[in-house]
C-alpha cells in the first residue's frame, strides 16, 4: 500500500498540462489549453484543459477529470498503477507501508508464476517455429486457419508436441520449481506434461503477463477433450479473465464498443481482420466480474451468437447483469451452423461489418420477442414472459433507457404501458430495498463511513452532464427541489457561505427555509432540515458527521448516499432554467445553495399561480371582489415569479 502522504506527494506535483502533453498536442488558448480528443476521433480540437482547475474535459465525447483520471483512462490504468506512473514521471519516491510477511511471500510466489507461464510460451511457440512436428502439425494447423506470423507471435501461439515430460524437463533444467510447475497445471502429479499433441493459446491478463495456457487437441482421440485450460490458480482467476482483452482494449476504447464471442479462434481470426475490438469469455458464462472489466474501456457490448436455441437460451437468463452495469447491450445471430471465425472467413471484413450492423439486435426487445414466440399463446407461458421481461427491464440503470423499453415493449406484449409502468416499478423498488438495506447495514457496521467519502472524493467526475439522479428515487414534483436542498445541507452544511456575511451554507439554507418547511412535501427531506433547526438551537457544530451519524438510520444512510454519490444535479431544464452543474464542490455550493433555495421558492411560487389560475377558471359566478383579489394575487405571484427566474438567469449566464 502506497501511503496517504505519498499520494498527496504526487498529486501536488503534478501539473495536468505536462501529464497530458506526453499523449495529445497541446496549444495554449488564454489560460487553458485547447488538443484533439485522444478518446474519440475528430479533427478540429474540442479536448481542453484547464491547469489552474487541474482538470481536462472534452466537449465532443464528454470525458473528463483530473491528470490521474486522464492516466488511468488513457493507459486503462488501475488507480494505484497510474499513481505510480505519476510519482516515476516526478521522479518522486513512494513510501509503501510495510508488507507483511506473507504479503511479501504472495507477491515472490505470482512474481515466479508468471515468469514460469512465459517460459512456458516462449518454449511452445519455440517447439511450433522450430521442430518438425511443430512445423507439419502446429504450423501447419495455423496456417490453414489463414494465420499470420505476426498474429501467432501476438497472441503467444505455440505447440505441445507428443512428449511424456519434455517441457516438465526443459523447466527443471532452468531451475524452476517442480511445485511450481505442478500448481500451474503445467506438470501432472505423475510428473509428465499436462500438454500434450496440442497447438497451445496463451491466455493474458489486462497488462500483458500470461496467466494460463490451453490446448487444443491435434490427434482424433475421442476420448479426450477438445481444449483443456489450466487450473486456477494464484494468478489465474477463471471468471475474471477475458480471451483477448489485452490485445482489444486500446481497440475497445477507441470504437466505444465491444463484441464478444465464444471462442479463441473466433477473436484471433476477428482479430487479424482488422476487427480488434474483440474478446471472449472462453468457457465460462459472462459473469459480473469479466462485464466490470469491459466497463472500463466501454459501456456498449455487441454480443455475436450461433443461432442455436438450446444456447441462446441459456445466454438470455444471464445477461441482465451486463443491464445492471447500466451497459448497453445489442446481439448478432449467425446464419445456422456458422461461428464468427467461419463466417467471417466467408464473408471478408467489410460485408461482415455490414452483416454487424444490419442485423444487430437490442437485447431486451429480442428477449421479449424471442420468448413471445416460443410461449405462443398459452396464458400461463405468457405470463412467465411478461416477468421475465419486466426483471430485465428493472435492471435497466438509466430512467429514460428503461421508459423507452418500456414504451417499446407494452407494444410487443400487447400489455398497457401504465401496468407495465407499476409492474417494473415494484420490481425496481424490491430490489433496491433489498440492496440498499444490505450495503449500508454493511457499511454502517464497518464504520467505513469515512472509507465510503474518500472513495468518492478520489472517483469524483466532472462531467457537465452527469446521470440525473440516483436511478433509485423516481421523484416527482417538488422533491427534485426538496432533494437538492436536503444534498446541498447535509454535504455542505459547514462550508463557509461568504467571507463577508461571515455565516456557514447550513445557516444561510436555514434561515431562508425556515418559514416554508411546512410545505416541503417529502418528509425526509424534511426531516433533514428538522435535524439541523434543532441541532441549531442546541448550539452545536452542524456538520456531515450530524447526518452520518444520527440514530435515525433513514437520515444516516440518505447522507452516506449523498456523501458517496458524485455530485449529481436534476437538469433543471423544465421552464428552461437552465443551471450549471456543480463542479468542485468547496467552489459551487454558495452559488448551489442560492439556486436552489430560488428553484425551490420559484416552484412554490408556480404551483401557487396556477392554483390561482384554476381558482379564476372554475368559478366564474365568483364574486367580482374575490375575483379582483384573486387577480392581484395572480399578478403579484408572476411578477415575483418573473423576478427569480430572472435572478436565477442571471446566475447562470452571466
Ligand atoms: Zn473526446
Amino acid at each position: 500500500m502506497i501511503t496517504a502522504k505519498s499520494i498527496e506527494e504526487v498529486m501536488s506535483a503534478v501539473k495536468i498540462e505536462d501529464v497530458i502533453e506526453d499523449f495529445v498536442n497541446l496549444k495554449r488558448k488564454g489560460t487553458n489549453y485547447t488538443g484533439l480528443c485522444p478518446f474519440h476521433d475528430e479533427k478540429t480540437p474540442s479536448f481542453a484543459v484547464s491547469p489552474s482547475k487541474g482538470i481536462f474535459k472534452c466537449f465532443g465525447c464528454g470525458k473528463g477529470g483530473s491528470a490521474l483520471n486522464f492516466i488511468m483512462e488513457h493507459e486503462s490504468m488501475s488507480y494505484t498503477e497510474a499513481i505510480r506512473y505519476l510519482a516515476n514521471k516526478y521522479r518522486i519516491e513512494l513510501v509503501e507501508t510495510q508488507q507483511t510477511q506473507e504479503e511479501k511471500e504472495a507477491k515472490e510466489l505470482s512474481d515466479s508464476l508468471y515468469i514460469l507461464n512465459d517460459f512456458a510460451r516462449q518454449h511452445y511457440q519455440d517447439q511450433l517455429f522450430n521442430t518438425d512436428e511443430g512445423r507439419s502439425v502446429g504450423l501447419s494447423y495455423f496456417k490453414e486457419r489463414g494465420y499470420l506470423e505476426s498474429t501467432i507471435k501476438s497472441f503467444g501461439l505455440g505447440y505441445a508436441p507428443n512428449t511424456k515430460d519434455g517441457f516438465t524437463q526443459a523447466a527443471l533444467k532452468k531451475q524452476f520449481k517442480e511445485e511450481h510447475l505442478k500448481l500451474l497445471g503445467l506438470t501432472t502429479r505423475s510428473d509428465n506434461d499436462f500438454f500434450r499433441s496440442r497447438v497451445m493459446f496463451s491466455i493474458h491478463n489486462l497488462s500483458g503477463k500470461v496467466v494460463a495456457l490451453a490446448g487444443r487437441i491435434m490427434t482424433n482421440d475421442k476420448n479426450q477433450p477438445k481444449y483443456i485450460n489450466s487450473p486456477e490458480s494464484e494468478i489465474y482467476i477463471k471468471h475474471k479473465i477475458l480471451y483477448g482483452i489485452y490485445q482489444a482494449k486500446t481497440a475497445i476504447r477507441k470504437e466505444d464498443e465491444c463484441i464478444l464471442v465464444e471462442g479463441y479462434t473466433d477473436v484471433i481470426t476477428l482479430h487479424q481482420g482488422g476487427i480488434q475490438n474483440v474478446v471472449a469469455s472462453s468457457g465460462t458464462a459472462l459473469n459480473k466480474e469479466q462485464v466490470k472489466l469491459i466497463k472500463r474501456f466501454t459501456q456498449n457490448i455487441k454480443l455475436i451468437y450461433d443461432g442455436d436455441p438450446a444456447g441462446i437460451n441459456a445466454a438470455l437468463r444471464g445477461l441482465d447483469i451486463i443491464l445492471e452495469e447500466d451497459m448497453n447491450i445489442r446481439l448478432v445471430l449467425l446464419p445456422d451452423k456458422e461461428d464468427p471465425d467461419s463466417f467471417f472467413k466467408k464473408q471478408g471484413t467489410e460485408k461482415f461489418l455490414q452483416f454487424l450492423k444490419e442485423q444487430e439486435k437490442d437485447f431486451i426487445l429480442f428477449k421479449a420477442d424471442y420468448l413471445l414466440q416460443f410461449a405462443g399463446q398459452d396464458p400461463i407461458k405468457r405470463v412467465e414472459v411478461f416477468k421475465e421481461i419486466i426483471q430485465s427491464i428493472a435492471k435497466v440503470a438509466d430512467h429514460m433507457k428503461r421508459h423507452t423499453y418500456i414504451n417499446l415493449c407494452s407494444n410487443l406484449m400487447k400489455m398497457d404501458e401504465q401496468i407495465l409502468i407499476s409492474e417494473v416499478a415494484k420490481v425496481i423498488d424490491q430490489n433496491l430495498k433489498n440492496k440498499r438495506v444490505q450495503e449500508n447495514r454493511d457499511r454502517i457496521r464497518a464504520g467505513k463511513v469515512e472509507a465510503a467519502k474518500a472513495d468518492f472524493e478520489k472517483n469524483v467526475q466532472y462531467e457537465d452532464d452527469m446521470p440525473v439522479l440516483p436511478l433509485t428515487t423516481r421523484l416527482t414534483g417538488d422533491e427534485y427541489q426538496e432533494r437538492d436542498l436536503a444534498r446541498i445541507l447535509i454535504c455542505g452544511c459547514d462550508k463557509p457561505y461568504s467571507e463577508e456575511s461571515g455565516i456557514t451554507i447550513g445557516e444561510y439554507l436555514l434561515t431562508n427555509i425556515e418559514d416554508s418547511l411546512d410545505s416541503f412535501e417529502n418528509p425526509l427531506y424534511k426531516k433533514v432540515f428538522i435535524i439541523a433547526l434543532e441541532s441549531m438551537q442546541k448550539k452545536e457544530m452542524l456538520n456531515p458527521h450530524t447526518f452520518v451519524h444520527h440514530t435515525d438510520n433513514e437520515i444516516s444512510i440518505l447522507a452516506i448516499d449523498f456523501l458517496s454519490t458524485p455530485y449529481a444535479l436534476a437538469k433543471w431544464d423544465e421552464r428552461n432554467i437552465f443551471l450549471q452543474t456543480q463542479k468542485l464542490p468547496d467552489e459551487n455550493f454558495p452559488r448551489d445553495a442560492y439556486q436552489a433555495i430560488m428553484r425551490f421558492k420559484l416552484k412554490k411560487i408556480g404551483k401557487i399561480i396556477e392554483q390561482t389560475q384554476k381558482n379564476l377558471s372554475q368559478q366564474s359566478e365568483m364574486d367580482e371582489e374575490d375575483k379582483k383579489l384573486e387577480l392581484r394575487v395572480l399578478i403579484q405571484m408572476q411578477k415575483e415569479r418573473n423576478e427569480i427566474a430572472k435572478m436565477l438567469n442571471n446566475v447562470i449566464l452571466p
